[in-house]
């Protein structure tokens, strides 16, 4: 089956961009697809007025974006991306300086034992039983602290400016990053992180790291499962892939359809479900996949979600204002219907092993 179909050059704010347009599925080449959304505006950076349409694929369940930029184009997408800045709406993920000294005495606790004061403690046993807190405060940190591996090393895929790697390098972790992004790489660098620019393809690396975190990466990419097999050459045998990507299946898109946070046209290629992810994950062949449950995202992706509906309906010429009590209220059953169902998780998260006796395993 021939993937890609015809190309075409578009005029958008004055800009050539060169869109192709997907005749297959780019996760499992299947022909079986359905529009899921058409005319998506980005109203999340306004790289372009370029209105573009989501597809879904009947058979494995991934939505993908057809047309999209080529390769060549998809630069013009990210000219006003925020992992150029040093932390700043990033940090916006709930999170407060509240939140990051909860997390912060936590992870101490977590990962030193012992008691410092009578305020760790009650914080440390107040996030163990808050189960949605204690499941976002370990997605922050990717898991890290259930890793059993000697030496402490790691790659993060799409480190932007690197504020995870400086938590994990503060963690005693040996901490490489890797980032297309040049100014991101800058701001980086900056830090003291040792940071590459370009994608894991352009580099050797066999058998490196015990841990490679990509966190919302995948769904910016071309070709996903390659990356995939790329992190499993660069992994010790025993060592772990942190994998994190908004969910297609998950509550926010059930919820928010076309102005889900998750879809942000051009940039998110294809947009997976937990199938499709630990289908790729098993065909590389890593082992003891496991799906984690992270709580607490909806409090971002929601918010950003009445963001686009009301932009989107402004530009329509209608108004909408946000109702606060039906807003949380939509995120405190969500957050409860997420803890029932992995299925439906905002975002899925996976952590996958690459088995200890694959020394010899080329791919
Ligand atoms: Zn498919």
């Amino acid at each position: 089956m021939k993937m890609r179909g015809e190309l075409e050059i578009i005029r958008s704010n004055n800009v050539k961009i060169e869109i192709e347009v997907l005749n297959a599925c780019p996760v499992c080449k299947s022909d079986k697809v359905k529009v899921l959304y058409r005319d998506l505006p980005d109203l999340t950076f306004f790289s372009s007025d370029q209105l573009w349409r989501l597809s879904k694929c009947t058979v494995c369940g991934s939505g993908y974006l057809s047309p999209r930029p080529t390769k060549s184009a998809i630069s013009l997408a990210y000219e006003s991306y925020y992992t150029h800045d040093e932390d700043n709406k990033n940090s916006e993920l709930i999170s407060n300086k509240l939140l990051s000294a909860i997390s912060g005495r936590y992870i101490r606790k977590h990962t030193q034992g012992g008691c410092n004061n009578i305020v760790d403690l009650i914080i440390y046993w107040f996030v163990t039983f808050f189960y949605p807190l204690k499941t976002y405060i370990d997605g922050k940190c990717r898991h890290l602290y259930y890793f059993k591996c000697k030496p402490l090393s790691l790659l993060d895929i799409g480190c932007g400016s690197g504020k995870f790697l400086l938590f994990a390098k503060n963690m005693g972790w040996d901490v490489v990053g890797m980032d297309l992004d040049a100014k991101a790489i800058k701001v980086a660098k900056e830090k003291g992180l040792e940071v590459w620019e370009g994608d894991i393809g352009q580099y050797d690396i066999r058998q490196q790291f015990n841990v490679i975190t990509i966190s919302h990466v995948v769904e910016h990419i071309y070709n996903p499962k390659q990356l995939l097999k790329q992190c499993y050459r660069a992994l010790q045998p025993g060592g772990y892939l942190w994998i994190q990507t908004p969910n297609i299946d998950g509550i926010g898109s059930y919820f928010y359809k076309r102005h889900w946070r998750g879809l942000e046209p051009p940039r998110h290629l294809i947009i997976f479900n937990s199938k499709t992810i630990r289908g790729m994950l098993e065909e590389i062949g890593y082992e003891s996949i496991q799906q984690k449950y992270t709580g607490l995202a909806t409090f971002y992706t929601f918010k950003h979600s009445e963001l686009i509906r009301k932009k989107e309906k402004n530009l329509n010429g209608s108004k909408y204002t946000t109702n606060k009590v039906w807003l949380l209220s939509k995120i405190v059953v969500a957050e409860i219907f997420q803890i029932a169902s992995l299925r439906r998780n905002e975002f899925v998260t996976f952590i996958a092993r690459k088995p200890a006796n694959s020394a010899k395993n080329t791919l």
